[in-house]
């Protein structure tokens, strides 16, 4: 199916047949162009080739949460995700928004009001490009499967090592405080632990940089913390 590219396109993932049904008749009436996917696994295989302007995500999916899609999805890319729960799931709603949900709705709900809410996230947020695979010079880091890659032959990452790659990815041209990182990986306790750190970036370079002595890709900004480089890759 062609999509009207000035459309706003949504991706709903949801099992309900009926709700499915109901959505895409309510969003295509209002001037969306909507996807679907009736499991976690689909969903996050739409979600890693194609990013929609919204996510419309159930909690409760048959093959895995939703939370664990979300969780996933908030590695790569900062897309406005609005989430569905029922009354029995209260834990799961407040969950799914720890894990970079921005809105909810409780089923059931009505059309209007959900028009509303996405109308809502579309102003607040700016709709997010961002890719899952990411290159820079001969290593490339697939952000949907977490593997990292250099000239070609797996690199083997520890979780630590991989989360800072990860952040510093995410965050791309920006520089990162010491801080930031430190609150990031290891919890605010550890934001004076600048050691910790130090640590880390100097493995990670060992096994990403060409040049140890001269990095390019991960830069220090003195007195102040990192900043990561590159060129971007294209979208898979
Ligand atoms: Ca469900």
């Amino acid at each position: 199916m062609t999509t009207d590219p000035t459309k706003p396109e949504i991706l709903v993932i949801e099992d309900e047949v009926q709700l499915r049904r109901l959505l895409r008749l309510s969003l295509e009436e209002a001037g969306y162009a909507v996807r679907e996917a009736e499991t976690a696994k689909s969903g996050l295989h739409e979600l890693v080739h194609h990013i929609p302007d919204v996510v419309i995500l159930d909690l409760g999916l048959p093959d895995a949460s939703g939370e664990t899609v979300l969780r996933r999805l908030r590695e790569w890319s900062p897309v406005p995700v609005l989430i569905l729960s029922v009354f029995s799931q209260e834990g799961s709603k407040v969950a799914g928004l720890d894990a970079g949900a921005d809105d909810y709705l409780t089923k059931p709900f009505g059309c209007s009001e959900l028009l509303a809410r996405l109308r809502a996230l579309q102003r607040r947020i700016k709709p997010a490009v961002a890719a899952s695979r990411f290159k820079f010079g001969s290593v490339e880091v697939d952000l949907a499967h977490r593997r990292v890659r250099r000239a070609g032959h797996l690199l083997k990452l520890t979780a630590m090592e991989y989360a800072l790659l990860q952040l510093l990815i995410t965050h791309r041209d920006k520089v990162l405080t010491h801080r930031q990182i430190l609150r990031e990986l290891w919890g605010p306790n550890a934001e004076g632990q600048t050691h910790y750190l130090r640590t880390y970036m100097l493995r990670l370079r060992r096994k990403l940089e060409e040049d140890l002595d001269t990095p390019r890709y991960f830069q220090t900004e003195s007195g102040v913390g990192y900043r990561f480089t590159s060129e971007p890759a294209e979208a898979v």
